[in-house]
């Protein structure tokens, strides 16, 4: 039986402001204007760098493999990054335009950087980002597969419960067959983003199982079909 493709979301971090020469050889600028329909100057725009998902068990209790973790980094660019906001939904600010793989030590991330017009209407979200407002993100991605740690089948389908421990070891999610990364969104610093427009698609990780489990456990409903009989 195929499941459907789970989508959830999690959340990341904007890591800074990225510099960079002023020079007409700029590989950012070359980046950034593959994007764009007319070639920009770089007082157009200004650069940040996002720690998008690693390869650690995080506190939602799930794991990208590494291989998983390329697929992510070759989807990213070109996905919108939205502004939230609390009645008017969410608004385009900016756009991944390319990433890489960060790594240190064991730990290895997606670190794409966006970049965000200077336009009249973008300067207070550049500001708040400037100032730390705005630090956190949140993104929706979609898989084929969360994979429970302990049995390996798919986690919707066995019982076992991330962060819950069996034996020595703790229940997580291993996240394989990445299909989609749907957008990146900007949210104030302890944000839960509930009951926003772009919230609808995507949940915060344990939500999207508990809602993926009741599906896949409920009952079967079988009915006689005898309409083009009926004649
Ligand atoms: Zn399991």
């Amino acid at each position: 039986m195929q499941l459907e493709p789970f989508i959830f979301r999690q959340e990341g971090r904007l890591i800074g402001i990225r510099a960079f020469d002023d020079n007409d050889t700029d590989p950012v600028l070359g980046s950034v204007n593959r994007y764009a329909l007319r070639p920009l100057v770089r007082d157009e725009f200004v650069v940040f760098t996002l720690d998008l998902c690693h390869n650690q068990i995080d506190r939602h209790f799930s794991r990208f493999p590494d291989d998983e973790l390329e697929t992510i980094n070759t989807l990213a660019p070109g996905r919108p990054l939205m502004e939230r906001h609390d009645l008017r939904g969410s608004l385009p600010r900016g756009t991944f335009f390319r990433s890489q793989l960060h790594r240190d030590g064991e730990r290895v991330s997606v670190r794409p950087d966006v970049y965000v017009l200077r336009t009249k209407d973008n300067e207070d979200f550049i500001l708040n980002i400037e100032g730390g407002v705005y630090r956190e993100t949140s993104i929706g991605f979609s898989f084929q597969t969360p994979e429970c740690s302990v049995c390996n089948r798919d986690l919707r389908t066995c019982d076992h419960v991330p962060g819950r421990s069996y034996g020595d070891a703790q229940c997580h999610y291993v996240m394989r067959d990445v299909l989609e990364v749907i957008e990146g969104s900007v949210v104030p610093s302890g944000s839960q983003g509930t009951g926003f427009v772009a919230q609808a698609r995507a949940l915060p990780v344990g939500q999207a199982l508990d809602t993926a489990r009741q599906r896949f456990h409920q009952p079967i409903e079988l009915w006689s079909r005898r309409t083009w009989a009926a004649e």
